[in-house]
Protein backbone atom coordinates (compact mmCIF):
# COMPACT_ATOMS: atom_id res chain seq x y z
CA UNK A 1 0.00 0.00 0.00
CA UNK A 2 1.58 3.93 -0.69
CA UNK A 3 0.74 6.14 1.86
CA UNK A 4 2.63 10.29 1.05
CA UNK A 5 5.07 12.17 3.52
CA UNK A 6 4.91 15.69 3.22
CA UNK A 7 8.09 17.77 3.27
CA UNK A 8 8.56 21.69 3.89
CA UNK A 9 11.19 23.56 4.21
CA UNK A 10 10.04 26.97 4.62
CA UNK A 11 13.31 29.57 4.32
CA UNK A 12 13.67 33.47 4.75
CA UNK A 13 12.81 34.11 0.94
CA UNK A 14 11.75 30.44 -0.43
CA UNK A 15 9.96 27.78 0.30
CA UNK A 16 10.97 24.44 -0.77
CA UNK A 17 7.73 21.39 -0.61
CA UNK A 18 8.38 17.62 -2.02
CA UNK A 19 5.67 14.97 -1.90
CA UNK A 20 6.90 11.59 -1.31
CA UNK A 21 4.77 7.89 -2.21
CA UNK A 22 6.29 5.70 0.65
CA UNK A 23 5.78 2.19 -0.82
CA UNK A 24 7.07 -0.61 2.04
CA UNK A 25 10.68 1.40 2.47
CA UNK A 26 11.28 2.93 -0.41
CA UNK A 27 10.11 6.64 -1.13
CA UNK A 28 9.54 8.01 -4.63
CA UNK A 29 9.09 11.92 -5.08
CA UNK A 30 6.15 12.71 -6.74
CA UNK A 31 5.69 16.30 -6.95
CA UNK A 32 8.70 18.65 -5.88
CA UNK A 33 7.50 22.54 -5.78
CA UNK A 34 9.77 25.57 -5.43
CA UNK A 35 8.31 28.94 -4.52
CA UNK A 36 11.78 31.59 -4.44
CA UNK A 37 11.47 35.18 -4.63
CA UNK A 38 9.33 35.95 -1.69
CA UNK A 39 9.72 39.23 -0.50
CA UNK A 40 10.41 40.45 -4.29
CA UNK A 41 9.24 38.35 -7.10
CA UNK A 42 7.41 35.28 -6.08
CA UNK A 43 7.46 32.71 -8.29
CA UNK A 44 6.45 28.73 -7.87
CA UNK A 45 7.63 26.20 -10.28
CA UNK A 46 6.46 22.04 -9.22
CA UNK A 47 8.10 19.53 -11.05
CA UNK A 48 6.87 16.15 -11.12
CA UNK A 49 9.07 12.86 -10.21
CA UNK A 50 10.67 12.92 -13.66
CA UNK A 51 11.71 16.17 -13.11
CA UNK A 52 9.04 17.98 -16.00
CA UNK A 53 7.79 20.94 -15.25
CA UNK A 54 4.28 21.01 -14.56
CA UNK A 55 2.86 24.23 -12.78
CA UNK A 56 4.22 27.53 -13.03
CA UNK A 57 2.59 30.61 -10.99
CA UNK A 58 3.43 33.85 -10.32
CA UNK A 59 1.66 36.76 -7.97
CA UNK A 60 2.65 40.32 -6.99
CA UNK A 61 3.94 39.63 -2.68
CA UNK A 62 1.61 40.93 -0.99
CA UNK A 63 2.69 44.06 1.13
CA UNK A 64 2.94 44.26 5.45
CA UNK A 65 5.64 41.16 5.63
CA UNK A 66 2.40 38.37 4.59
CA UNK A 67 4.93 37.38 1.31
CA UNK A 68 5.11 34.11 3.77
CA UNK A 69 1.81 33.36 4.95
CA UNK A 70 0.39 34.26 0.98
CA UNK A 71 3.22 32.33 -0.48
CA UNK A 72 2.10 29.27 1.99
CA UNK A 73 -1.66 29.37 0.99
CA UNK A 74 -0.93 29.42 -2.84
CA UNK A 75 0.86 26.15 -2.00
CA UNK A 76 -1.78 25.00 0.07
CA UNK A 77 -3.94 25.93 -2.67
CA UNK A 78 -1.99 23.83 -5.47
CA UNK A 79 -1.32 20.82 -3.33
CA UNK A 80 -4.97 20.28 -1.52
CA UNK A 81 -6.16 18.71 -4.59
CA UNK A 82 -3.41 16.71 -5.27
CA UNK A 83 -3.27 15.18 -1.78
CA UNK A 84 -4.33 11.56 -1.44
CA UNK A 85 -7.97 11.19 0.48
CA UNK A 86 -6.53 9.17 3.21
CA UNK A 87 -2.78 8.80 2.40
CA UNK A 88 -0.83 11.35 4.29
CA UNK A 89 1.12 10.03 6.71
CA UNK A 90 2.82 13.46 8.25
CA UNK A 91 4.48 16.27 7.60
CA UNK A 92 7.89 16.55 7.69
CA UNK A 93 9.48 20.31 8.28
CA UNK A 94 13.18 21.13 8.21
CA UNK A 95 13.79 23.93 11.12
CA UNK A 96 17.04 25.19 11.42
CA UNK A 97 17.53 25.13 15.21
CA UNK A 98 16.55 22.41 17.82
CA UNK A 99 18.99 24.33 20.78
CA UNK A 100 20.65 22.64 23.03
CA UNK A 101 17.66 20.17 23.40
CA UNK A 102 16.99 18.18 20.53
CA UNK A 103 19.30 15.62 19.17
CA UNK A 104 16.79 13.88 17.11
CA UNK A 105 13.44 14.63 15.33
CA UNK A 106 10.30 14.97 17.40
CA UNK A 107 6.66 15.04 16.91
CA UNK A 108 5.76 18.87 16.77
CA UNK A 109 3.11 19.47 19.92
CA UNK A 110 2.30 22.43 21.98
CA UNK A 111 5.56 22.08 24.66
CA UNK A 112 8.06 21.44 21.18
CA UNK A 113 6.52 24.45 20.00
CA UNK A 114 6.86 26.96 22.77
CA UNK A 115 10.92 25.72 22.76
CA UNK A 116 11.08 26.53 19.27
CA UNK A 117 9.91 29.99 19.54
CA UNK A 118 12.29 30.57 22.37
CA UNK A 119 15.25 29.75 20.04
CA UNK A 120 14.07 31.99 17.32
CA UNK A 121 16.79 34.29 19.33
CA UNK A 122 19.40 31.77 18.08
CA UNK A 123 18.20 31.83 14.71
CA UNK A 124 16.19 35.01 14.19
CA UNK A 125 16.85 34.84 10.15
CA UNK A 126 15.68 31.32 9.60
CA UNK A 127 13.69 29.65 12.65
CA UNK A 128 11.20 32.51 12.35
CA UNK A 129 10.09 31.44 8.71
CA UNK A 130 10.09 27.47 9.41
CA UNK A 131 7.88 28.12 11.89
CA UNK A 132 5.71 30.07 9.91
CA UNK A 133 5.50 26.78 7.36
CA UNK A 134 4.78 24.87 10.52
CA UNK A 135 1.58 27.01 11.49
CA UNK A 136 0.10 27.17 7.82
CA UNK A 137 0.57 22.87 7.66
CA UNK A 138 -1.33 22.96 10.91
CA UNK A 139 -4.20 25.41 9.67
CA UNK A 140 -4.63 23.75 5.90
CA UNK A 141 -3.93 19.73 7.09
CA UNK A 142 -5.66 19.69 10.97
CA UNK A 143 -5.52 16.28 12.55
CA UNK A 144 -2.11 15.31 10.08
CA UNK A 145 0.65 15.20 12.65
CA UNK A 146 3.77 17.14 12.11
CA UNK A 147 7.76 16.31 12.50
CA UNK A 148 10.26 18.97 13.46
CA UNK A 149 13.97 17.50 11.56
CA UNK A 150 16.49 19.36 13.27
CA UNK A 151 19.61 20.85 11.48
CA UNK A 152 21.18 21.23 14.39
CA UNK A 153 20.61 17.65 15.93
CA UNK A 154 23.36 15.36 14.20
CA UNK A 155 25.63 17.95 15.85
CA UNK A 156 24.63 17.03 19.40
CA UNK A 157 27.36 14.11 19.91
CA UNK A 158 30.25 16.62 20.00
CA UNK A 159 32.65 16.59 22.52
CA UNK A 160 32.28 19.70 25.27
CA UNK A 161 35.79 20.63 23.35
CA UNK A 162 34.35 21.15 20.37
CA UNK A 163 30.58 22.55 21.64
CA UNK A 164 32.47 25.59 23.31
CA UNK A 165 33.48 28.74 22.96
CA UNK A 166 36.71 30.36 25.59
CA UNK A 167 33.87 33.20 26.82
CA UNK A 168 32.32 33.20 30.38
CA UNK A 169 30.57 29.84 31.24
CA UNK A 170 27.15 31.40 32.24
CA UNK A 171 26.78 32.08 28.66
CA UNK A 172 27.58 28.65 27.28
CA UNK A 173 24.44 27.77 29.80
CA UNK A 174 22.30 30.29 28.35
CA UNK A 175 22.96 28.49 24.98
CA UNK A 176 25.92 30.45 23.26
CA UNK A 177 27.21 27.54 21.63
CA UNK A 178 28.94 25.96 18.67
CA UNK A 179 25.75 23.69 17.25
CA UNK A 180 27.09 23.24 13.63
CA UNK A 181 24.40 23.02 10.66
CA UNK A 182 23.51 21.31 7.80
CA UNK A 183 23.12 18.06 9.90
CA UNK A 184 20.49 17.02 7.64
CA UNK A 185 22.71 16.45 4.83
CA UNK A 186 25.27 15.23 6.98
CA UNK A 187 23.03 12.46 8.04
CA UNK A 188 22.22 11.35 4.75
CA UNK A 189 25.77 11.04 3.59
CA UNK A 190 26.64 9.39 6.59
CA UNK A 191 23.91 7.08 6.08
CA UNK A 192 24.38 6.31 2.36
CA UNK A 193 27.80 5.69 2.48
CA UNK A 194 27.64 1.86 3.71
CA UNK A 195 25.97 1.29 0.61
CA UNK A 196 28.37 3.12 -1.89
CA UNK A 197 31.92 3.24 0.13
CA UNK A 198 31.20 0.49 2.88
CA UNK A 199 35.71 0.15 3.30
CA UNK A 200 35.20 3.98 5.24
CA UNK A 201 31.76 4.34 6.24
CA UNK A 202 32.71 3.44 10.06
CA UNK A 203 35.76 5.47 9.92
CA UNK A 204 37.18 8.78 10.06
CA UNK A 205 34.93 11.04 7.64
CA UNK A 206 35.44 14.29 6.47
CA UNK A 207 32.16 15.65 4.21
CA UNK A 208 32.56 19.40 2.43
CA UNK A 209 28.76 20.20 2.20
CA UNK A 210 29.52 22.88 -0.63
CA UNK A 211 26.14 24.65 -1.96
CA UNK A 212 25.27 28.65 -1.76
CA UNK A 213 25.18 27.86 1.81
CA UNK A 214 28.80 25.67 3.29
CA UNK A 215 30.21 23.88 5.95
CA UNK A 216 32.24 20.90 6.51
CA UNK A 217 31.82 18.20 9.34
CA UNK A 218 34.06 15.67 10.73
CA UNK A 219 32.62 12.38 11.25
CA UNK A 220 34.24 9.48 13.06
CA UNK A 221 32.16 5.63 12.91
CA UNK A 222 28.80 7.74 11.67
CA UNK A 223 28.87 10.51 14.13
CA UNK A 224 29.38 14.01 14.03
CA UNK A 225 32.32 14.86 16.24
CA UNK A 226 33.25 18.62 15.02
CA UNK A 227 31.75 21.59 12.34
CA UNK A 228 33.15 24.28 10.76
CA UNK A 229 29.84 26.18 11.71
CA UNK A 230 29.13 27.39 15.07
CA UNK A 231 27.09 29.26 16.98
CA UNK A 232 25.29 30.45 13.81
CA UNK A 233 25.68 29.87 10.30
CA UNK A 234 27.71 32.38 9.39
CA UNK A 235 31.05 30.32 10.52
CA UNK A 236 33.71 28.22 8.92
CA UNK A 237 33.89 28.12 5.38
CA UNK A 238 33.01 31.48 3.08
CA UNK A 239 29.84 31.13 1.41
CA UNK A 240 27.83 32.53 -1.58
CA UNK A 241 27.14 35.61 0.63
CA UNK A 242 28.20 34.86 4.39
CA UNK A 243 31.47 35.49 5.62
CA UNK A 244 32.82 32.25 7.11
CA UNK A 245 35.40 32.40 9.97
CA UNK A 246 35.94 36.04 10.83
CA UNK A 247 37.73 37.81 13.83
CA UNK A 248 35.41 38.71 16.18
CA UNK A 249 37.54 42.14 16.84
CA UNK A 250 36.18 43.26 12.89
CA UNK A 251 32.87 43.64 14.53
CA UNK A 252 34.07 45.62 17.10
CA UNK A 253 35.68 47.92 14.87
CA UNK A 254 32.82 47.95 12.32
CA UNK A 255 30.94 49.16 15.74
CA UNK A 256 33.31 51.62 17.34
CA UNK A 257 35.19 53.20 13.99
CA UNK A 258 31.94 52.89 11.19
CA UNK A 259 28.99 53.48 13.75
CA UNK A 260 27.37 50.08 12.24
CA UNK A 261 24.71 49.02 13.88
CA UNK A 262 23.17 45.40 14.54
CA UNK A 263 21.05 45.48 11.55
CA UNK A 264 23.73 46.68 9.26
CA UNK A 265 26.73 44.52 10.26
CA UNK A 266 23.94 41.32 9.90
CA UNK A 267 23.15 42.43 6.65
CA UNK A 268 26.91 43.11 5.24
CA UNK A 269 27.80 39.69 6.85
CA UNK A 270 25.14 37.53 5.88
CA UNK A 271 24.32 39.52 2.29
CA UNK A 272 27.18 41.10 0.75
CA UNK A 273 30.31 38.89 2.15
CA UNK A 274 31.74 35.96 0.83
CA UNK A 275 32.27 34.93 -2.66
CA UNK A 276 30.22 37.81 -3.16
CA UNK A 277 32.11 40.33 -1.62
CA UNK A 278 35.56 39.26 -2.84
CA UNK A 279 34.64 38.94 -6.15
CA UNK A 280 32.00 41.75 -6.55
CA UNK A 281 30.70 39.84 -9.20
CA UNK A 282 28.42 37.18 -8.20
CA UNK A 283 27.38 35.10 -4.82
CA UNK A 284 27.17 32.11 -7.68
CA UNK A 285 30.06 29.43 -8.30
CA UNK A 286 28.97 28.55 -11.86
CA UNK A 287 29.51 32.84 -12.88
CA UNK A 288 33.22 33.03 -10.78
CA UNK A 289 34.02 29.89 -12.94
CA UNK A 290 33.46 31.35 -15.85
CA UNK A 291 34.62 34.66 -15.43
CA UNK A 292 37.59 36.50 -16.50
CA UNK A 293 37.53 39.05 -13.75
CA UNK A 294 40.38 38.68 -11.51
CA UNK A 295 38.60 39.45 -8.11
CA UNK A 296 36.68 35.97 -9.18
CA UNK A 297 40.16 34.42 -9.23
CA UNK A 298 40.64 35.45 -6.07
CA UNK A 299 37.44 34.69 -4.56
CA UNK A 300 37.81 30.80 -5.47
CA UNK A 301 41.42 31.02 -4.07
CA UNK A 302 39.87 31.85 -0.58
CA UNK A 303 37.53 29.66 -1.19
CA UNK A 304 39.50 26.56 -1.71
CA UNK A 305 42.44 28.04 0.79
CA UNK A 306 39.78 27.69 3.68
CA UNK A 307 38.53 24.11 2.22
CA UNK A 308 42.27 22.98 2.42
CA UNK A 309 42.81 24.40 6.00
CA UNK A 310 39.79 23.62 7.62
CA UNK A 311 40.49 20.04 5.92
CA UNK A 312 43.36 20.46 7.69
CA UNK A 313 41.92 21.03 11.30
CA UNK A 314 39.11 18.74 11.29
CA UNK A 315 41.59 16.12 9.73
CA UNK A 316 43.49 16.93 12.98
CA UNK A 317 40.90 16.36 15.70
CA UNK A 318 39.87 13.16 13.71
CA UNK A 319 43.76 11.58 14.01
CA UNK A 320 43.95 11.68 10.09
CA UNK A 321 40.86 10.60 7.84
CA UNK A 322 39.74 7.91 5.61
CA UNK A 323 37.23 9.60 3.66
CA UNK A 324 36.63 12.93 2.19
CA UNK A 325 32.96 13.47 0.49
CA UNK A 326 31.88 16.30 -1.76
CA UNK A 327 28.47 16.98 -1.63
CA UNK A 328 25.58 19.96 -2.03
CA UNK A 329 26.02 22.12 -5.35
CA UNK A 330 29.63 23.34 -5.41
CA UNK A 331 30.85 19.71 -4.09
CA UNK A 332 28.47 17.55 -6.38
CA UNK A 333 29.45 19.88 -9.78
CA UNK A 334 32.44 22.17 -9.80
CA UNK A 335 35.33 19.28 -10.91
CA UNK A 336 37.70 22.78 -10.65
CA UNK A 337 36.94 23.11 -7.10
CA UNK A 338 37.63 19.64 -6.08
CA UNK A 339 40.59 19.50 -8.10
CA UNK A 340 41.84 22.43 -6.53
CA UNK A 341 40.79 20.97 -3.07
CA UNK A 342 42.46 17.66 -3.66
CA UNK A 343 45.37 19.17 -4.99
CA UNK A 344 45.81 20.94 -1.80
CA UNK A 345 45.25 18.25 0.36
CA UNK A 346 47.83 15.90 -1.00
CA UNK A 347 49.77 15.88 1.95
CA UNK A 348 46.89 14.30 3.81
CA UNK A 349 47.45 11.13 1.43
CA UNK A 350 44.65 12.01 -1.35
CA UNK A 351 45.21 11.34 -4.81
CA UNK A 352 42.65 12.74 -7.50
CA UNK A 353 42.03 11.00 -10.25
CA UNK A 354 41.31 13.29 -12.81
CA UNK A 355 38.80 11.88 -15.40
CA UNK A 356 37.05 10.26 -12.52
CA UNK A 357 36.55 13.78 -11.45
CA UNK A 358 36.09 15.39 -14.31
CA UNK A 359 32.65 12.73 -14.52
CA UNK A 360 31.93 13.20 -10.99
CA UNK A 361 32.98 10.11 -9.57
CA UNK A 362 31.03 8.82 -7.44
CA UNK A 363 34.70 7.67 -6.73
CA UNK A 364 37.15 10.70 -7.73
CA UNK A 365 40.13 9.09 -5.69
CA UNK A 366 42.79 6.87 -7.77
CA UNK A 367 43.19 3.44 -6.42
CA UNK A 368 46.56 3.91 -4.58
CA UNK A 369 44.58 7.01 -2.40
CA UNK A 370 45.32 6.69 0.98
CA UNK A 371 42.31 8.70 1.72
CA UNK A 372 39.18 8.10 -1.01
CA UNK A 373 37.15 10.81 -2.26
CA UNK A 374 33.72 10.38 -3.25
CA UNK A 375 31.53 12.39 -4.74
CA UNK A 376 27.84 11.89 -3.10
CA UNK A 377 24.61 14.04 -3.62
CA UNK A 378 22.78 15.05 -0.96
CA UNK A 379 19.24 14.87 -0.40
CA UNK A 380 18.25 16.53 2.84
CA UNK A 381 13.88 16.21 1.83
CA UNK A 382 14.32 12.60 1.43
CA UNK A 383 16.10 12.31 4.97
CA UNK A 384 13.47 14.49 6.33
CA UNK A 385 10.56 11.87 4.78
CA UNK A 386 12.31 9.14 6.20
CA UNK A 387 12.83 10.39 9.70
CA UNK A 388 9.03 11.66 9.27
CA UNK A 389 8.04 8.06 8.34
CA UNK A 390 9.79 6.66 11.37
CA UNK A 391 8.56 9.15 14.03
CA UNK A 392 5.23 9.06 13.09
CA UNK A 393 5.24 5.55 12.46
CA UNK A 394 7.15 3.90 15.50
P1 LIG B 1 23.16 24.69 -3.50
O1 LIG B 1 23.01 25.78 -2.46
O2 LIG B 1 23.54 23.37 -2.90
O3 LIG B 1 21.98 24.60 -4.42
O4 LIG B 1 24.41 25.11 -4.43
C1 LIG B 1 24.39 26.28 -5.17
C2 LIG B 1 25.81 26.53 -5.69
O5 LIG B 1 26.21 25.43 -6.53
C3 LIG B 1 25.92 27.80 -6.55
O6 LIG B 1 27.10 28.52 -6.21
C4 LIG B 1 26.03 27.23 -7.94
O7 LIG B 1 26.74 28.09 -8.81
C5 LIG B 1 26.83 25.97 -7.69
N1 LIG B 1 26.75 25.07 -8.84
C6 LIG B 1 25.67 24.41 -9.31
N2 LIG B 1 25.98 23.75 -10.46
C7 LIG B 1 27.30 24.00 -10.71
C8 LIG B 1 28.22 23.62 -11.74
N3 LIG B 1 27.85 22.84 -12.74
N4 LIG B 1 29.49 24.06 -11.65
C9 LIG B 1 29.89 24.87 -10.63
N5 LIG B 1 29.07 25.25 -9.63
C10 LIG B 1 27.79 24.84 -9.67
Amino acid sequence: MSRSILVLNAGSSSIKSTLFDKHDDALHVRYDGQIEGIGSKPHFLVRDGSGHLIHEQTWIDPPLGRGHAYALEQLAAWLDPQLPEDGLIGVGHRVVHGGPRYSAPVLLNDTVLRDLEYYVSLAPLHQPANLAGIAATMDFLPGVPNVACFDTAFHRSHPLVADRFAIPRELYDEGVRRYGFHGLSYEYITQTLPHIAPAIANGRIVVAHLGNGASMCAIREGRSYDSSMGFTALDGLPMGTRCGQIDPGVLLYLMQEKGMGARQIEELLYKRSGLLGLSGVSNDMRQLERSTDPWAAEALDYFVYRIVRETGALAAVLGGIDGLIFTAGIGENSALIRARVCAGLEWLGVRCDARANEQHGPRISTPESRVEAWVIPTDEARMIAMHTARTVLT
